[in-house]
């Protein structure tokens, strides 16, 4: 029976990759990644040259009806996403979805490491026993809904965002609530790594001195 192993991979230091990790990309007969530029890039860092097959959410039924084959005829593959653990907030989720539905035995087996939203989690300094993570806003409707979401939650809440729209959305939850404390995390891990704290009204002024370049992760707390 084929092996599905969705493996982690680092959200910036080419470092942050488990020893397991390696060994399994060694081992498969391929690796399915979002864009083969990306992970190319990590294999070659490893001296591994397993073939890649690129999957991603507009990949369509074609790509999905190649892997339950290769899953079929006994072929062991590794699953990974651009950076991070796969099926977070990315299209390995919609991938893991279809492959269960269709393929109810098939064994998958997570192979755990950095994943953005822990890795803010961890440093937020909020009480993290508990907390809520919500993915990335809408781009466009129920914005004001995910927003009050953020702002009324009796728990630390964590949510993604890209660079284009992490100013505005930030605005947008100052509307909500000008009162919330803040972590932002900018380019976890990489050299630019910058950790914004406080109240939102103080990180968005200290954001608007900054370029506003790179990936962010966002934790809000109510005030209590
Ligand atoms: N599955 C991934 C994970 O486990 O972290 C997340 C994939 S999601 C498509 C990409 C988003 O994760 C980015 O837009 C950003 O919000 C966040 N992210 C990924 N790497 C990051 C980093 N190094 N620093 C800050 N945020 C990061």
């Amino acid at each position: 029976m084929a092996t599905l192993y969705f493996v982690a991979t680092p959200i910036g230091n080419l470092e942050d990759i488990s020893f397991r990790a390696l060994r399994t990309f060694k081992e498969v007969d391929f690796i399915l990644c979002e864009d083969t530029r990306v992970t190319k890039n990590l294999l070659d860092h490893y001296s591994i040259s397993t073939p890649l097959i690129s999957y991603h959410t507009h990949s369509g039924l074609e790509k999905n009806d190649e892997i339950l084959r290769l899953l079929r005829e006994g072929k062991n593959l590794a699953l990974v996403s651009d950076a991070g653990t796969p099926g977070i907030s990315d299209p390995g989720g919609k991938l893991i979805e279809f492959i269960v539905e269709q393929m109810p035995k098939i064994v998958i087996t997570s192979i755990p490491g950095p994943s953005a939203v822990i890795a803010a989690a961890s440093i937020s300094g909020f009480p993290m026993d508990k907390f809520q993570f919500l993915g990335f806003p809408p781009v466009k409707n129920k914005r004001k809904k995910f927003f009050e979401e953020v702002a009324e939650s009796r728990y630390p809440v964590i949510f993604y965002e890209s660079r284009y729209r992490i100013l505005k959305s930030l605005e947008e939850l100052k509307k909500i609530d000008d009162t919330l404390s803040l972590v932002v995390c900018r380019e976890l891990t990489k050299k630019f790594e910058t950790i914004y704290r406080g109240i939102i009204t103080e990180v968005i002024a200290a954001f608007k001195k900054d370029e506003m370049r790179g990936e962010f992760v966002v934790v809000a707390r109510r005030k209590m």
